[in-house]
């Protein structure tokens, strides 16, 4: 899918020349005169990224990044500004006001496609994990997301260049702006080496080293796996437009030129360390989401809708001549007098230790659930049914050999459990199939007179 470009300017020879450009690129040019069209057509159609004007009538670009900076709908689109303004001083500006980049006009045709080209893809990538978001709180989990102030904005930084005394000052300028930790390397092994350990949130790598090549160093660090998610700017020579674009498609997210203006450095890096938050924030959220998707909340083992999937997958990997896979299903006996007799709550305590014994004796390959109120499953994969009686057995006996302790007066309490086996010997074996013969088999063992294990088929209690 091509990316859909705003194009803001109230000169319309200068939409007219950007147009033409980006559609030569094919990227699709959706166009605006000013900044209250700009923020209207923003809403309307969520472009992919949006070229703004500073200067133009009634709503001037400062003020338009602003406003589509703080509203929460569209604050996650790139914003480049492009203006005649060429001070030090408005770039700052544009940068705190929001936006992503500031390029003079006329812009470098160089530099301009490779930011768009960074830019979209950075903001393809935010997309998804929005859309992933989404997906999580449609399904009932709020994310929840801080918004940070700049002043509280930190980070660890790690600052490449093998000129110490610059890398000082640069370093200096870090700790007195931007209140954060800020690491130095002086050459691409102890680069490499802090990206391995360190994991720095942000790196600053100086493209023009005598003794390692900048660019080199940047492919480098966005083909690391513990580097993907950090935010790379590059130090480049004034004008070195070439280095700019080069940086920019091998996967930097900014630049800052030599000679650096340290208001502009901390603005750039501020920038970046918001856009990582903000990912990271989104990436956490759908990542707990997830989690507790698949997690009981009370014992913290799987749950029902993640057990039985799992059985499937297992099944369908497994070779049943040579070894099928083997469930256990627990019952606590009689406990609903536990709760009649000590209250809920003690029977939610039973419940967590239960879950907490079960996870002691089983193996790391084996996968253990809460399926019910006090129903538990336990998956043996690659376990024969004698084995898995063996592993049930040694359950069983864990349970009844030592009281629960509970906070309840009483002060512990005697529980058992009951348990069925089944194992997967038929190819066609289905998880609700294999669920139900150890269901069968569960109830044998209550039938016959509770704690202890039966096999299914068998129907002889092994305890
Ligand atoms: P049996 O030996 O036949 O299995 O008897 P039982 O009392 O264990 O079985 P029954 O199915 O009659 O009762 C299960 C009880 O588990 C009833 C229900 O209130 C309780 N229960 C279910 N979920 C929870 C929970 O999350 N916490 C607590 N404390 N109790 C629960
Ligand atoms: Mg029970
Ligand atoms: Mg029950």
């Amino acid at each position: 899918m091509s990316a859909r470009i705003l194009v803001v300017d109230d000169i319309l020879a200068n939409v007219k020349l950007l147009e033409a450009k980006l559609s030569a690129e094919y990227y699709i040019v959706l166009t605006a005169s000013n900044g209250f069209e700009a923020l209207e057509v923003a809403r309307e159609e969520q472009p992919d990224l949006i070229l703004l004007d500073v200067m133009m009538p009634k709503m001037d670009g400062f003020e338009a990044c602003k406003r589509l900076k703080s509203d929460p709908a569209l604050a996650h689109i790139p914003v480049v500004m492009i203006t005649a303004l060429d001070q030090a001083s408005d770039r700052i500006r544009g940068l705190e006001a929001g936006a992503d980049d500031f390029l003079t006009k006329p812009a470098n045709d160089l530099a301009l496609f490779a930011r768009v080209r960074s830019l979209v893809r950075v903001k393809m990538m935010i997309d998804e994990l929005r859309l992933r978001d989404e997906t999580c709180k449609e399904l009932g989990f709020d994310s929840a997301f801080t918004a940070i102030a700049d002043e509280d904005l930190s980070g660890r930084v790690l600052l490449v260049d093998d000129r110490p005394n610059a890398a000082n000052t640069i370093k200096s300028i870090i700790n007195d702006k931007l209140y954060s930790e800020c690491m130095i390397a002086t050459s691409r092994e102890a680069a490499m080496n802090s990206v391995r350990f360190d994991k720095p949130d942000l790196m600053l790598i100086n493209a023009g080293m005598e003794s390692y090549d900048g660019l080199r160093l940047c492919s480098e660090i966005r083909s690391s796996p513990q580097a993907r998610h950090s935010s790379v700017i590059l130090m480049v020579d004034h004008g070195d437009y070439r280095t700019i674009a080069a940086a920019l498609d091998l996967g930097a997210n900014d630049y800052v030129m030599r000679p650096l203006d340290e208001n502009e450095l901390i603005a750039r890096m501020r920038s970046q360390m918001r856009r990582k938050c903000y990912a990271d924030q989104l990436r956490d959220n759908v990542h707990n989401s997830l989690k507790m998707a698949v997690t009981d909340p009370l014992t913290g083992l799987y749950n029902r809708r993640y057990a039985v999937p799992h059985m499937q997958t297992l099944i369908e990997r497994s070779d049943p001549e040579k070894s099928p896979i083997s469930v256990g299903l627990l019952d606590i006996d009689h406990f609903k007098n536990i709760n009649d007799t000590y209250g809920h709550g003690v029977g939610d305590e039973v419940l967590k230790e239960f879950a907490n014994r079960i996870r002691h004796n089983v193996r790391g390959v084996d996968l253990a659930a809460r399926i019910g109120g006090e129903e538990f499953l336990v998956v043996m994969p690659e376990t024969s049914q004698a084995a898995a009686a063996v592993v049930a057995e040694r359950l069983r006996a864990s349970i009844a050999a030592k009281p629960f302790k509970v906070s309840h007066e009483v002060g512990q309490i005697n529980i058992t459990v009951s348990i069925g086996i089944s194992a997967g010997v038929d190819p066609a074996e289905t998880p609700e199939a294999l669920l139900e013969h150890a269901d069968i088999a569960l109830y044998r063992s209550k039938n016959n007179g509770r704690n202890r294990v039966t096999l299914a088929g068998t129907e002889n209690a092994a305890a």
